[in-house]
């Protein structure tokens, strides 16, 4: 039995691990170790409520700080790991040596950077807290024009936020409509048609070939050859998981910390959240989940796992997430393919309120919904039962 539980990263799926144990019982010492400076805080409210001024940062605060103090952490905040090795259980934290007993990896993901933006003024990714509020900050200085580079839910959220303060925005999309290689061009062209109404000058099909500019940007460069002038630029195209720090542990790294069914990485080291890439049975492949739900779940799933010779169950959740953007709650469970069948099942694509099911082979795969929130989580339910196409298409026929 392991007396003593390292995490490393100190943020959503980090924190709900070392909850887990506590509730659990617990009683070893935990070090909680993270290289921001902030007490763990929530991401989603920096591309919606933070961003738009509506909250200010403490309310992100992932637990608040008197029940933060019962959990008894050795909370090292500003603090790095920099290097593992799993054979002699060492781990380095700004250069220093410790060893460890049980591990849990938990340093999540970095944005993608647009090459030639380095060190230019006016230009953002936004992962962080202090990314939001330079980010904000920036919105507030009334900019021309605000310039997003990607129409992920990140890049559609900012649009939508900065809309919303009133700021002339462009949103640039390298696919047919938003966010297509998740939900498809179906649904992609209905979340377009929320975007055009609200204001937002939606570009598709189109990438950016430059960016004009010395110290601050200028200008981006389309490859329809279009030149469109800001002052600010947010580049949301994408993240990396943050695995650099383990080259050379020992483990195996292949677009984030491959894990067995089980959240295992090697003896005596989990790895969870964005950063984790495991074997999910229910789908039968390696799977790394950048969402909110998944790191609530595996947190403390893979800090459990620490503790027992061998869990009751592998971790097989169907991965769900949502995003805000204008008044539209957008939410999304199970996992869709290109190739699925796409059938509208509730409500109405033109009113912009309707649930759609994806589904090949005779089940159904995944469960789209657009202000529609009850009807995916009996959606979800469904896809974690296995349901067929059939099955689930009786149980939304009766759906008012
Ligand atoms: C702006 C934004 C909005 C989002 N909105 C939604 C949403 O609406 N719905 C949804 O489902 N999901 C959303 N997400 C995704 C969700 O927030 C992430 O899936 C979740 O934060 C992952 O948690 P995590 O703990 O795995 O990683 P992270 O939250 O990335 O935390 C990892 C932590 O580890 C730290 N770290 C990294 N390397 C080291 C190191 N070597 N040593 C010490 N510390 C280190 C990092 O600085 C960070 O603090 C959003 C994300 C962002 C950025």
């Amino acid at each position: 039995m392991r007396k003593s539980i390292t995490i490393v990263g100190a943020s959503l799926a980090g924190l709900r691990g070392a909850e887990a144990l506590r509730r659990d019982g617990f009683n070893g010492p935990i070090s909680l170790i993270g290289d921001e400076p902030h007490a763990p805080y929530d991401r989603p409210p920096l591309s919606k409520k933070i961003l738009a001024g509506d909250w200010e940062a403490d309310r992100a605060a992932l637990t608040p700080a008197e029940r933060f103090a019962d959990l008894n952490l050795d909370l090292r905040l500003g603090s790095r790991a920099t290097k593992l090795n799993v054979d002699s259980q060492t781990l380095w934290v700004d250069g220093e040596p410790e060893a460890y007993q049980g591990l849990l990896i938990a340093t999540g993901a970095r944005c993608r950077t647009l090459p030639g933006t380095e060190g230019m003024n006016g230009v953002h990714t936004l992962r962080s807290l202090n990314d939001c509020l330079a980010i904000r900050t920036a919105l507030e200085a009334g900019p021309r024009r605000l310039v997003v580079v990607g129409a992920g839910f990140i890049g559609a959220e900012v649009a939508a936020t900065a809309v919303g303060r009133g700021v002339p925005t462009t949103l640039i999309e390298s696919l047919a409509a938003p966010l297509e290689r998740v939900v498809g061009n179906m649904v992609g062209e209905v979340v377009a048609e929320v975007h055009r109404s609200n204001g937002v000058d939606l570009r598709c099909g189109v990438g950016v070939t430059a960016v004009h500019g010395r110290e601050q940007i200028e200008a981006v460069e389309l490859t329809d050859g279009t030149i469109i002038e800001t002052d600010l630029l947010v580049v949301g195209i994408g993240v990396l998981p943050n695995t650099e720090w383990l080259e050379g542990s020992g483990l195996t790294i292949e677009n984030g910390v491959v894990c067995d069914e089980t959240c295992l990485a090697a003896p005596g080291v989990t790895a969870a959240g964005d950063v984790a890439r495991w074997l999910n049975q229910r789908y039968g492949e390696l799977m790394r989940v950048e969402h909110w739900d998944n790191a609530v779940e595996q947190g403390p799933y893979a800090a459990r796992r620490l503790l027992v010779d061998q869990p009751a169950d592998p971790f097989t959740p169907v991965p769900w997430f949502w995003s805000d953007q204008f008044d539209r709650k957008i939410q999304l469970a199970g996992r869709p393919s290109p190739d699925d069948e796409v059938q509208i099942v509730n409500g109405s694509i033109e009113e912009h309120r309707f649930a759609a099911f994806y589904g090949s082979h005779g089940k159904l795969r995944a469960v789209f919904g657009m202000n529609r929130p009850r009807q995916v989580m009996q959606g979800k339910n469904l896809l974690a039962q296995g349901a067929s196409w059939q099955e689930a298409l009786a149980v939304a026929a009766a759906w008012e």
